[in-house]
């Protein structure tokens, strides 16, 4: 490389990697159900649906257009609604509380744990209380998996049995981890998933799925996902959506799933390394006993005192893209800010806010290149 030349920009993610490591496959797929023509509901979400019940240990998988509508319709089926409080972190995407205001619900925003950044079964207990205070019914939990770890299962299991609450995981960033030896998709009434391309299993476009061993929660699940249909198409019982996911995209993550494992293995070298690397000039994420990660974000904190913009533009100057997952919590959003939040506060949340940065993670990313990362963060960091 010129000196005078900007250094190669490194990917965030490299999507193209795994295109060329499954090689014709995905082409195959596609080309079949261009053969056969049964874009929607074809036989390709019948046999993901069966290959991701597998894998995970789910008795029923339903696969829908997103991780949103997957959160969704479980509340939908669960007859969320005015007066009802769903609790939530509010140190996560969006989709989480936009899914319970969606139904007329109340999202009841909690504060998050500082090492795992998922959710803290004291603010969740204190966000019951102010849910109550407040007059409204306490009915649901959704914990988040966030940036691929699971959150501790056992203890939102806790709360929720002992105040009588469902629990909804929401697991588009961590399905494929574990928690004490069990994957996710398994723990609580339902787990939704994404799979928006960047998420750990994406497929090329949008799609979700939700998981679930309880039979009249699928049935439902699967009349909502066609408009509420009953004995036919044309015969609706209940509110539904156009929720289907659609088969191309099925037969896409069929390839895809084939290879999960072994990326999710890669993912956490990736890890690893950077543990290693960084792990004394920066706080690296650290995995709560019991649990795995599959790395949706490798997200850093950086020490009081450093400059994040500062420290993102020496970063992208050396060709090293960063992202900010999440610039705000949801509380502190214009669409969510009229919401409750637990007794309290969440100062958690709010100082994360203020210091995490991700760098860039996927299963691809060779060692010379991830040196690259590691020095630009070094460098970053003296200067
Ligand atoms: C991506 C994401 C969602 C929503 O998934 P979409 O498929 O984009 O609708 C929900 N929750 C979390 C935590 C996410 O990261």
């Amino acid at each position: 490389m010129n000196q005078h030349m900007r250094p190669e920009p490194i990917p965030f993610i490299d999507v193209a990697a795994q295109r060329r490591r499954l090689g014709k496959a995905i082409d195959e797929a596609v080309a079949r159900v261009l053969d056969h023509c049964a874009f929607i509901n074809g036989p390709e979400v019948t046999a993901l649906e069966k290959a991701l019940a597998e894998y995970c240990g789910a008795r029923h998988v339903v696969t829908c257009a997103s991780g949103t509508d997957a959160l969704l319709m479980v509340l939908m089926a669960k007859s969320v609604g005015p007066g009802d409080a769903v609790l939530c972190p509010s140190f996560t995407f969006c989709a989480t509380g936009e899914a319970v205001a969606l139904t007329g619900a109340t999202p009841v925003f909690v504060d998050v744990d500082e090492a795992t950044f998922n959710i803290d079964v004291n603010s969740l207990k204190r966000g019951i209380a102010t849910a109550k205070a407040r007059g409204l019914k306490a009915v649901g939990i959704i914990p988040v998996d966030l940036f691929g770890q699971s959150a501790d299962h056992d203890a939102v299991a806790a709360v929720a049995g002992a105040e009588g609450l469902f629990v909804l995981d929401d697991a588009a960033q961590g399905f494929g981890a574990n928690y004490k030896g069990r994957k996710l998709g398994t723990f609580g009434l339902a787990t939704a998933t994404s799979f928006f391309p960047a998420k750990p299993l994406g497929c090329f476009g949008d799609g979700g799925a939700i998981f679930t061993d309880d039979d009249e929660l699928a049935n439902t699940l699967r009349s909502i996902r066609v408009h509420g249909q009953g004995a036919d198409k044309y015969d609706n019982v209940r509110l539904g959506l156009t929720g289907r996911l659609d088969t191309m995209q099925a037969a896409i993550l069929i390839e895809k799933l084939k290879i999960f494992e072994d990326e999710i293995a890669a993912r956490n070298l990736v890890a690893a390394r950077y543990a290693r690397g960084l792990g004394n000039v920066v706080t690296v994420p650290r995995l709560a006993a019991g649990c795995t990660s599959v790395w949706a974000q490798y997200t850093i904190r950086l020490p009081k005192g450093v400059d994040r913009d500062v420290f993102a533009a020496a970063l992208k100057a050396q060709g090293v893209p960063t992202a900010i997952y999440y610039t705000k919590s949801m509380h502190q959003q214009t669409a969510y800010r009229n919401f409750p939040v637990a007794d309290g506060g969440l100062p958690v949340s709010e100082s994360l806010s203020e210091d995490v940065i991700s760098l860039p993670m996927h299963a691809y990313l060779d060692e010379a290149t991830q040196e690259r990362v590691i020095q630009a963060v070094r460098g970053a960091l003296q200067a």
